[in-house]
């Protein structure tokens, strides 16, 4: 029976390294979209293989139970997949993230009710678990809520705030120092459990609606590092090991989110958005509009259009009649390129995800950064419901909050048509100098009306 059982121990822990290292070139396929697809493929089939060894394990009494709770997880998983639409992706993202949460708590709490002794390094990591666990389900549940307006997304503050999460943090530091000292006392870990799920709460309310993205790829990261806990307390060297991947990378989004709206983490996390008041920004210049028709003269003559989508082309599902004009524009002989933003739409790869759903061939797809090398050369630029990753007042602008913020100079392309149903600003709440530089023009209405009137014309 010992041999058998370190012979199942070797084979796991082979089959796991392989699944590590699938999963850390899985990590690396993602980083770009041409390659994204068989990254989460690759991913895939890391955890499913990491799944079928660890049943192996003798230890295992119930396969009833597992079989049951997979077949259920990939039902709910196929159908949320498949009914959710783009834009409430990141609501679903927040809840996932919230469920890897629950999940890792759970393993603790059932690590502790099972009556062994455990030596003080297991009794820590399993607290972490239930810990970390908790913070992010119930975090992640705010956060859900905010995005989805089921609570009210602006900050909610109260005198005392700070106060009252220092005496959380005080209160979770006893409350475990007691657990490691007495693990037979359940009041303990019940009271751990109710204390991360109001530390969870308390972390993200503060927070405004709009920024939940960030949070939510913070929160990701949190879900990792529970994981990773949950890993140690179960001796799982392949869940310590997906779980620090998943740690690091959430956090590693969120830096990056921070640094495309030109804000640190700490802001985000502590002080709100700061729109700016309109009152110190004078804008010079007026708007002018124009109408699809007459839009149409112009982008048939142009032998370079570049497309910079934003939130808004989610919002109109126009991507589809997009790429149905970027077919016509090719046709007339014209170069169209995508320059895409880190930050445009409400969640990282937004937009390539859109582009990628309605078959824009990635390598169409520029960088802010490739891109702005050569935007005066483009004969039109057309924005499609995005505004703050195209403000050129975060180039020129000193007083505005978006100020340092890097954009896509689209205002340097010879023309540039912005199409938007109206004045409104952008998710920063900022005031837009793009709409009134003499190279401007504004095709207001819902992006996908505006694009298929042209589309329209080109058939005519
Ligand atoms: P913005 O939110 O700045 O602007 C979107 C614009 O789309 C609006 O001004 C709106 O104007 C227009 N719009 C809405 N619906 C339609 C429609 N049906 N047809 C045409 N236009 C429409 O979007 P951007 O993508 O430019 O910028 C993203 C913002 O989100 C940045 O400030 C970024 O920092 C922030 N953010 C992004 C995250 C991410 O991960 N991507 C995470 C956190 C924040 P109107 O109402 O007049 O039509």
């Amino acid at each position: 029976m010992q041999t058998l059982t370190s012979n199942h121990a070797v084979l796991i822990n082979f089959v796991y390294v392989i699944a590590a290292a699938l999963f850390i070139f899985g990590l690396k396929l993602l980083g770009h979209p041409s390659t994204a697809r068989k990254g989460n493929l690759l991913s895939s089939l890391a955890m499913l293989l990491a799944i079928v060894v660890t049943l192996l394990d003798l230890a295992i009494v119930n396969y009833q139970l597992i079989v049951i709770a997979i077949m259920a997880g990939a039902v709910v998983g196929v159908f949320a997949a498949r009914l959710v639409a783009m834009t409430k992706m990141p609501e679903m993202v927040s809840l996932l993230n919230g469920i890897g949460g629950l999940a890792s708590l759970f393993v603790a709490w059932s690590t502790m009710v099972t009556p062994t002794s455990l030596p003080p390094f297991i009794l820590i990591v399993t607290y972490l678990a239930l810990l970390i666990g908790g913070v992010t389900f119930s975090g992640s549940v705010v956060a859900w809520g905010k995005l989805s307006e089921r609570i009210v997304g602006r900050p909610i503050m109260f005198r005392g705030q700070a106060v009252v999460n220092g005496l959380i943090v005080l209160a979770v530091i006893a409350c475990g120092v007691l657990f490691v000292m007495f693990p037979q006392q359940p009041i303990y870990l019940w009271s751990a459990m109710g204390l991360a799920l109001l530390f969870g709460v308390m972390l993200v309310i503060p927070i405004g609606g709009a920024d939940m993205p960030v949070v939510i790829s913070l929160l990701n990261s949190y879900s990792g590092l529970a994981a990773c806990a949950a890993g140690f307390a179960l001796h799982n060297n392949i869940l310590i090991v997906a779980g620090s991947l998943v740690g690091a990378s959430g956090i590693i989004l969120t830096q990056i989110m921070c640094k495309a709206m030109n804000r640190s983490l700490l802001n985000v996390l502590f002080s709100g958005f700061q729109s700016v008041s309109n009152e110190t920004m004078v804008i010079e210049g007026e708007v002018k509009a124009l109408s699809a028709d007459d839009a149409y003269y112009v982008l048939e003559a142009a032998q370079s259009v570049v497309v910079i989508p934003g939130y808004g082309m989610a919002v109109a599902q126009a991507q589809h009649a997009m790429k149905e004009l970027q077919v016509l524009l090719e046709a007339n002989g014209a170069e169209v390129a995508y320059a895409i933003h880190p930050v445009a739409g409400r969640m990282p790869g937004h937009m390539n995800v859109l582009l990628a759903e309605a078959d824009v061939s990635y390598e169409q797809l520029f960088e802010m950064d490739e891109i702005n090398k050569r935007i005066e050369n483009f004969d039109v630029a057309m924005v499609i419901g995005a505004n703050d990753v195209v403000n050129p007042a975060a180039r020129e602008m000193k007083g505005s909050p978006i100020y340092g913020m890097p954009v896509i100079n689209a205002d340097l392309a010879k023309n540039v048509f912005v199409l938007k149903r109206g004045m409104a600003s952008g998710f920063a709440g900022v005031d837009n100098p793009l709409f009134f530089k003499p190279n401007s023009r504004m095709i207001f209405g819902d992006a996908k009306d505006t694009l298929n009137s042209i589309i329209r014309q080109f058939d005519n």
